[in-house]
């Protein structure tokens, strides 16, 4: 292999570098943020249930104060009725009582009901809080994990910038200019290698003339996709 090819090849391996590290700058930062969503998620969700929790709350007060004042009415009833004077007046409170129980008995059912309701309320509530502080701390923990990655990925591709710049000063602008427009379509997949007479990009066969140049010292292309070959 001459000495450009040689060039040509390192300058491949620190491009394909810097391609991988700018790649790993944009997704790391997504992959973080789709965990940060799901702890969002989770905390909109507990603020829902959280909601839902106040709203059996209030309606389990309204309940209670109807029992409360079914209670008063038994109570005033009860005074009415040591004070009666007929026994139609004593059968009307009786009569009274009785219902007011019935009526007492359907607001202990629904208190039954709700009370019920709002234990499982306070247990999802409870999960959901769990959920919250498993998340958040994969979450923080992971923030700084990510920040010392970035840091460090950072500073590889720009001591990675430093020596192509310093190589490319030395590769001939005509050889920069083919390398650079290969490289902006085919990526790591510029410069290849030839194995058994084959193309390591297109793989397809390359013409005898080729196959004899591949020996030279020279900068060789193959016939049918113009990368540049080395041998294998
Ligand atoms: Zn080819």
């Amino acid at each position: 292999m001459g000495p450009e090819l040689k060039q040509l090849l390192q300058l491949q391996r620190m491009d394909g570098r810097l391609e991988l590290l700018r790649r790993e700058l944009e997704l790391r930062p997504q992959m973080h943020s789709v965990k940060q969503e799901r702890l969002d998620d989770i905390i909109a969700k507990k603020a829902e249930i959280h909601e839902m929790h106040k709203d059996i709350q209030r309606r389990i007060d309204r309940i209670e104060l109807e029992g409360k004042s079914i209670d008063e009415k038994v109570t005033d009833n009860q005074t009415k009725i040591g004070n009666a004077t007929t026994n139609t007046e004593y059968q009307g409170f009786q009569a009274q009582i009785a219902r007011l129980h019935t009526e007492r008995g359907v607001v202990d059912d629904q208190l039954l009901e709700i009370w019920e309701e709002m234990e499982e309320a306070k247990a999802l509530e409870k999960r959901a809080d769990e959920a919250i502080q498993e998340q958040r701390s994969i979450v923080e923990g992971e923030l700084v994990g990510l920040e010392k990655e970035l840091a460090s990925i950072r500073t590889e591709a720009k001591g990675i910038l430093v020596e192509r710049d310093a190589l490319r000063e030395k590769i001939n602008s005509e050889f920069l200019e083919e390398y650079d427009a290969l490289f902006a379509r085919y990526k790591q997949r510029s410069v290849v290698p030839v194995d058994m007479g084959i193309c390591g990009g297109c793989n397809m066969s390359l013409s005898p003339q080729t196959r004899a140049d591949l020996k030279g010292d020279g900068v060789i292309h193959c016939n049918n996709c113009r990368r540049l070959l080395y041998p294998a």
